[in-house]
């Protein structure tokens, strides 16, 4: 992992939604050191602004499931007259996304909104820009809002200008294999964000997203070297959900790994609470955020399989969603092979036997339990160990004792005594039973 790459903070947000850092590290807006923000998570409404009921109960669904930013649409008047209505109602600061005509950004801003998404690629005259510049300048008070500037690919393309195309692509990229978008991207990042500068307005998001990931990685790596800016990941029309958090992943993946990255969103084709938890799970697989409730380990499960255990991962996951508050590791594994290895590593953690389970907290045996049992015993000792916590009596993380592995012929049922006697009368002259990790 690179450490995280050094920016120009901007701040989204008031004092009833909360703040929101983005990025860090670089002096801010008054010239005071500032630190790396952990990266946060975005998404963005699927339905209509002006449809306000549902549009709030869209936002808050989303800040139920973590998400620190929401984006909407406010692509008519009546969406912006509908915003200072959502912004009285909603949790979570509230980026307006401007398409194609500046008025709408006026007025997002004049109604309150947190920050504005304009698209070069469609609001391109420099009167206009400027307008929008010096209202997010004036807003929140004087404080000023932050604008995020999104070169989409699918929207950044001159194509009435092939001459000035050529020329920004034989100028910047021409070796690169994507040489021509990106010196597209960057030659219009370059040209919009001179604007900004001339203005004196430095409170600036960049995004540059694509529908290929291999794209995605190379732009924001290309615009990560070259501006101090914050970065928005994304990869647009990722596809379906199956799909496009695969192409998501992959792509905001890497350039996290790289330092490179400082707010993230992942998009695809369906129910957006989902690209809010895929975002969250990125981040903290990577690292990069401190998990929210549990964390769940769990054999795919294999050959030496004896109990259902697909059945079982699932439901602890749906109760420790709902009852575990702390970040604490739980382990549900299928048989004796790697169980006590996975086991010593978590807090609370289960390996099975022949419709049978050995439940562990912290490396110390608290139960072994028949098959109907493992899951309501399990879920007690997570209880128990988060109120442990909670009192202070425990401390997440720590190993007190290490697990000795048991005997898989006579403590973990007779299926293995029965495997083990077979293969003996078969002449194999072996259990075949080993205790370690596969
Ligand atoms: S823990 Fe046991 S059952 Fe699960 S995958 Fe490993 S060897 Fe197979």
């Amino acid at each position: 992992m690179v450490p995280r790459r050094p920016t120009r903070p901007v701040f989204v947000g008031n004092e009833r939604t909360g703040v929101v850092q983005i990025g860090g590290g670089l002096p801010g807006a008054d010239a005071s050191p500032t630190a790396v923000a952990p990266v946060s998570v975005q998404t963005m409404t699927a339905g209509y602004t002006h449809e306000i009921d549902k549009c709030v109960a869209e936002i808050e669904r989303y800040a139920a499931a973590g998400a620190d930013i929401v984006r909407l649409a406010v692509p008519e008047k009546k969406d912006t007259e509908a915003l200072k209505e959502i912004l009285a109602q909603t949790t979570v600061p509230i980026v307006a996304d401007v398409h194609f005509h500046f008025k709408r950004a006026l007025e997002a801003i004049e109604a309150g909104v947190h920050k504005i998404r304009l698209n070069p690629g469609n609001i391109s005259d420099r009167a206009q820009v400027e307008e929008v510049i010096d209202a997010c300048k004036q807003a929140n008070n004087g404080r000023g809002i932050p604008i995020r500037i999104g070169v989409n690919e699918g929207s950044i393309i001159e194509r009435r200008d092939k001459q000035k195309r050529l020329k920004e692509l034989g100028a910047v990229f021409g070796d690169h294999k994507h040489g021509y978008l990106l010196a597209i991207m960057i030659t219009k990042l370059e040209e919009y964000l001179d604007i900004f500068y001339e203005r004196g307005f430095r409170d600036v998001v960049i995004s540059a997203k694509s529908m290929s990931a291999p794209i995605v990685i190379d732009a924001y790596t290309e615009i990560a070297a070259r501006f101090p800016h914050p970065l928005h990941l994304g990869v647009t029309h990722a596809g379906p959900q199956d799909t496009g958090r695969i192409r998501s992943v992959v792509a905001l993946g890497t350039l996290l790994a790289n330092g490179i990255g400082d707010t993230i969103r992942i998009s695809y084709a369906s129910d957006h609470v989902g690209e809010v938890e895929d975002g969250l799970e990125l981040l903290y697989s990577l690292g990069l955020r401190e998990r929210a409730g549990a964390e769940l380990i769990a054999c795919p499960t294999c050959g030496r399989i004896q109990v259902d255990l697909f059945s079982l991962v699932k439901d602890v996951r749906e109760t420790l969603a709902k009852e575990i508050r702390l970040p604490m590791k739980v382990a549900v594994m299928g048989c004796v092979v790697n169980g006590p290895g996975e086991a010593e590593g978590a807090d609370v953690a289960v390996f099975a036997g022949d419709r049978r389970g050995i439940i562990y907290v912290q490396g110390e045996r608290v139960a072994n339990v028949t098959e109907d049992q493992i899951l309501p015993a399990l879920l007690e000792e997570c209880r128990r160990f988060q109120g442990r916590v909670e009192r202070g009596e425990a401390k997440l993380g720590e190993k007190k004792v290490d697990i000795v592995p048991p005997d898989p012929l006579g403590e973990l049922g007779s299926g293995w005594e029965k495997m083990a006697a077979e293969r003996m009368r078969a002449g194999e002259g072996t259990t075949g039973i080993t205790v370690g990790r596969t």
